[in-house]
Formats: structure tokens, sequence, C-alpha cells
């Protein structure tokens, strides 16, 4: 029998997943990663598939889960998350929030492994409370485009709960603030992707609304560490991990045009349905019972994930 620590990662082929892969595989984990690359790609693992205590196994959790030998953790973070996706792949993300989640809950029972649930800031929906703390219960339309997405997370958070007090399965929940760095897809429709490749292509920047929404946004080098504090600590509450740096969208736009030195104009679109008009996270929980607080600010983060999309985009020939 082999003492290595096993670890499975769901979504693990996707932008935070790619980067739980190289961490784990950095600490000297076995890393299976399941994906069944709806909105991931298997570049983003490449550089790993000839280490040994990698592994990529294409699979669609909505349906059961198989892994031969014992499993140490896992960690749940198959599920588009693009809003963009709320209207292209609304069955998919419902079925992966609900199946996906029951699926991987059953794998960490079976295995007596440690589960760590990818939830989101989403689950506050469109919030009356900014910053939001964990205690907020949140403001979710369910039959809204965004419901889809937030309705499953909220049943993945439930149902996570439900398998801590039934099957007492170790059990942890982050709630993802808006994190962005390299590896997120070029044409993922996010804010941050759409903006970075727009001001490269010299295309127009969309800006839906009038830009005045605000955004706090976290590089992912620091959710990942968030994310290994919280799987080795005893918390099982949910605790968000974001920046509580607050920003507007349009300064977001600014701060982009500047460091990619674009000329690209801003285009104005509507808003869409149920678009958060506020989101800041409350990080007290973290700084607390973690120690976790974020290092990188946005000029770093932006400069590193702009340097990233440039190489792509150049790559493609773009
Ligand atoms: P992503 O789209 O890059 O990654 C998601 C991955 O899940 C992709 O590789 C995709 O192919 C895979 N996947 C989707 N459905 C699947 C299925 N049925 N079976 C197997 N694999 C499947 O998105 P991301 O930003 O890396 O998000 C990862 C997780 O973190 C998601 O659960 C998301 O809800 C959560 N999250 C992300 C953010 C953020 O700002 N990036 C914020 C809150 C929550
Ligand atoms: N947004 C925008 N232009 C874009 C993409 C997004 O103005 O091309 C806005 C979007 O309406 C939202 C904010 O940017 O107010 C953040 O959007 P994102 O898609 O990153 O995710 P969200 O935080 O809404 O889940």
């Amino acid at each position: 029998m082999s003492d290595l620590t096993r670890t499975v990662i769901t979504g693990g082929a996707g932008f935070i997943g790619s980067h739980l892969c190289d961490h784990f595989v950095g600490l000297g984990h076995e890393v299976i990663c399941i994906d069944n690359l709806l909105t991931g790609s298997r570049d983003n693992v490449a550089h790993l598939e000839s280490n040994d205590r990698f592994r990529f196994v294409l699979h669609d959790v909505t349906r059961f889960i198989e892994v031969p030998g014992p499993v140490d953790n896992v960690l749940h973070f198959a599920s588009p998350a693009s809003p963009a996706d709320f209207e292209r792949l609304p069955i998919q993300i419902m079925k992966v929030g609900a199946l996906g989640t029951h699926n991987a809950l059953g794998l960490a029972k079976a295995k007596k492994a440690r589960f760590l649930l990818a939830s989101t800031s989403e689950v506050y929906g469109d919030p009356e409370v900014n910053p939001q703390p964990e205690s907020y219960l949140g403001r979710v339309n369910p039959i809204g485009i965004r419901g889809v997405y937030d309705e499953a997370k909220r049943f993945a958070e439930a149902i996570t709960m439900a398998y801590r007090r039934v099957h007492a399965v170790e059990t942890r929940i982050v709630r993802i603030f808006n994190t962005y760095g390299e590896r997120m897809q070029l044409d993922d429709g996010r804010a941050l992707p759409n903006f970075i490749s727009q001001a490269l292509r010299g295309d127009p920047i969309t800006i839906y609304g009038d830009g005045l929404q605000t955004r706090s946004f976290g590089y992912v080098s620091d959710l990942v560490r968030g994310l290994d504090l919280l799987l080795n600590s005893e918390v099982w509450e949910p605790v968000n991990i974001g920046n509580p740096n607050e920003v507007t969208l349009l300064d977001v736009v600014k701060e982009v045009l500047e460091l990619t030195e674009s000329e690209s104009e801003l285009t104005f679109l509507p808003l869409p349905p149920g678009d958060p008009k506020v989101r800041r996270p409350d990080i007290s929980r973290a700084r607390d019972l973690l120690g976790w607080s974020p290092t990188v600010g946005r000029a770093e983060g932006f400069k590193r994930t702009i340097e990233d999309f440039s190489r792509r985009l150049e790559s493609q020939g773009a």
C-alpha cells in the first residue's frame, strides 16, 4: 500500500482546478483530475501529464464516479462558472451542481475522504448588504437567468451539510468571490477575460450597464493558498475567500487599458438581468480562523494575467 496522499479534483482541467492540480502535485500528492472538458481544456494540465503522480480522467461527474483505491481528499470544482454560460448551459449547470455534487459526496463517503465544495459569492445573489459576511442569507431569484447557477450552488451547500450531518463526512465549503488569473479561457465571457482579450486585440471593450456596478477581484494564487488552509483546518462552516478591494467595472477597464497600452474604445451594452450591483467579501472569518488574507493586488495580478493572455493570443495568430 502506498502512503501517498491521494487527491481527486473534479473540474481539474478548468481555470481554478488546474492551479489546484499544480499545487497538490507540487506538495507530493497523487492527483486524479476528473473533467469532461465542457468549459475546461486539456492544455491547462498538459504540463502535468508526464508526471506519474498526475492522472487525467475524462468523465462527466453527473454520472457515478469510480476511483479505484484509497482517496484522502475530494475537491469538487466541476461546474461552468461564467455568467455567459448561465444562458448557454443552464441544464448542465444544474446537473453538475446537484447530481455532480451528490456523486462527489458519495465518493468522499465511500473512501472516508475529506470533501471540499467550491461554492460561490453568487449564493448571496444581488445582495442588500455590502460587504457580504457568511451569515448573510442572500437574495436570489430562483426563476431568473442566474438562478440556475445560484440555486445549484445553494443546493450543493445544502447536500454537503446533509452528508456531514447524516454520514459524518468531513466537509469544507468555500464561497469563492470573483477570481482571475492565468488559464482563464480567452472567450470565457466573464469581465476580465473579455476586457483583456478585447484590449489586446484592439476590439471595443464591452461594458454592461453603466459600468458603475462593483466587484472585488482576487488573484488565483491567493485563492489556492486559502483553499489549502481551509482543507487542512477544522472549519466546516462556509468561508468567504476573495479580495475585499472593491472597484467599479469602469475602473477595472481603465486599469486594463493602461496595462495593455490599448486604444480600444468603450461600448456600453444592456446590463444582463439580475446582475448584482455590488459585491465585496467580508473576510473576517478567513482572517480569524485560517489566518488568511490576500497578498496579490490588481496591478500585479492583472499584469501576470495579461502576459498569459498575450502569449496565448499570439500563439493563435490573433
Ligand atoms: P472553469 O469553467 O474554468 O472550470 C470548471 C471545470 O469544470 C471545467 O474544466 C469544466 O470542463 C469542468 N466541468 C463542468 N461540468 C463538468 C462535469 N459535469 N463533469 C466533469 N467536469 C465538468 O471555471 P472556474 O472559474 O475554474 O471555476 C471552478 C469552480 O469554482 C466552479 O465550481 C465555480 O462555480 C467555482 N467558482 C469560481 C469562481 C471564479 O471567480 N473563478 C467564483 C466562484 C466560484
Ligand atoms: N461585465 C461587463 N462586460 C463584460 C463582461 C462582464 O461589463 O464583457 C460586467 C458584468 O455585467 C458584471 C461584472 O462585469 O457586472 C462582472 O461580471 P462577470 O461576468 O465577471 O461575473 P459576475 O461577477 O457577474 O458573476
